[in-house]
């Protein structure tokens, strides 16, 4: 019944390397059956009607469906309230907007997990730009340690001044490990040890529903985060979330559209209807991320290389890092995930020299929805570690052929051996 044709070895692997996963995917199973029924439910308990999917236009008063989609999402995320909108055009607009919604001049923002994600850099320092910094918002951070884990001490000493403290769960490009639900609970604790009254803020990009609870279970006040990410469900066109405390939500509402007006103005347009589907939709989507990425994990630690995490490791949020040896490597996997995706196939993508990277970079996405990364991709800079990072898998029979068709292209090529 092959539909591909993948090498009998390689397809032999991949067998040996989803009887490796069997335990995990049956953890993922597990998560997406219960987070399933948590979304059914704050369906169920907002009463959600089909006139809620229609939307408004122009001013946007009164639109009952774009105040039913912030309640549906509070309730998931263990929020007081939500601020959802396809205004926010990216995550790095969602946290910008919660930056600034809080932050005044004279504030310390202190990023309390290291250097945070490189799009936020200019936000908070550039020069001239209307930063964070432009405004009199002063930055400073307690790095994590070396194996990568948060510096307790480090962040006890220096928490008291700030108004905002900064967690970032996922890793972006690093190969730091992600912060666990338990952790961001361990590192709200010392932040509120020596500061019960500053704003505990968590980038929750990528983490969405991968643990049974979110960073305001264990003590964070705002999560923020991106609908072409988990919460779409890879359905939404575009948009980000806010949520927490609904004065810090309210906050953030005045900073999006205008001090004053906040939550209460905003066409929904056409775009109620996808967001609604997309949350729904979510937890079976992260699941097959899930699984796409462990089993990615198994299928390149069984060939001999690396992987941040292994198969069998807890996970936090969607991102797989392999390190696959040499620039050759990461160029013939991106090709192949390109090759084996369901839009633009047939494109071939090449290394460039992407503004921001001190190095070369090669980026792979066939997504139906541009740049989603809750649609199986990969980017990879290349240089040391050369390691590729990789998200995403609306299904995960899909997932798996996109895998298994990057690593065909690498045997292809000669650039990895299966050993017996
Ligand atoms: C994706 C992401 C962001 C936001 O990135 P956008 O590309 O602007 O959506 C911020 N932080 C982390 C950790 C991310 O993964």
């Amino acid at each position: 019944m092959a539909v591909f044709s993948f090498s009998p070895e390689l397809v032999e692997l991949s067998e040996r390397a989803l009887g490796l996963c069997a335990p995990k995917f049956a953890e993922f199973d597990r998560m997406a059956d219960y987070n399933g029924q948590r979304v059914l439910k704050a369906f169920i308990d907002n009463k959600v009607s089909d006139i809620h999917m229609k939307g408004t236009n122009g001013y946007g008063y009164g639109d009952d469906g774009r105040d039913k989609l912030d309640a549906v999402f509070a309730q998931i995320l263990g929020a007081e309230d939500a601020l959802v909108r396809h205004n926010f055009v990216n995550g790095t607009h969602a946290i910008t907007t919660a930056l600034f919604g809080i932050l005044r001049p004279g504030d310390l923002l202190l990023s309390v997990t290291g250097e945070p994600y490189d799009t936020m850099q200019g936000v908070i320092s550039g020069e001239g730009i209307g930063s964070l910094k432009d405004f009199g918002v002063r930055f400073d951070k307690v790095d994590l340690l070396a194996d990568g884990t948060p510096d307790y001490d480090g962040i006890r000493q220096k928490a008291g001044a700030c108004r905002m403290a900064y967690i970032q769960r996922s890793r972006g490009y690093s190969l730091r490990p992600s912060l666990t639900i338990e952790v961001i609970g361990k590192i709200c604790e010392a932040v509120r040890s020596v500061n019960p009254d500053c704003v505990i803020f968590t980038d929750n990009c990528y983490g969405e529903l991968v643990e049974e609870r979110e960073p305001l279970a264990v003590g964070s006040d705002l999560i923020v985060g991106s609908l072409i990410k988990n919460l779409g469900g890879g359905i939404a066109e575009t948009g980000g979330y806010i949520a927490g405390r609904a004065d810090l939500v309210e906050q953030c509402a005045f900073r999006l559209t205008t001090p004053g007006t906040g939550k209460e103005v905003g066409a929904s347009l056409n775009q109620l209807r996808g967001m609604f589907l997309g949350i729904y939709h979510a937890p079976e989507a992260v699941c097959s991320a899930l699984k796409t990425a462990a089993f990615a994990a198994a299928m390149a630690e069984l060939l001999g290389f690396g992987a941040f995490p292994k198969y069998n490791e807890k996970r936090t949020d969607i991102i797989e890092a392999l390190t696959l040896g040499g620039e050759k490597q990461l160029v013939a996997f991106c090709q192949g995930i390109q090759a084996g995706s369901p839009v633009d196939s047939f494109a071939s993508p090449e290394p460039w020299d992407m503004p921001g990277y001190d190095s070369q970079v090669i980026m792979a996405a066939g997504a139906f929805t541009m740049g989603a990364s809750i649609e199986l991709s990969a980017d990879a800079p290349l240089r040391e570690p050369f390691a590729v990072w990789l998200q995403g898998g609306l299904t995960f029979p899909t997932g798996k052929a996109g895998i298994m068709t990057a690593f065909q292209h690498m045997l292809d090529k000669g650039l990895c051996r299966i050993s017996r």
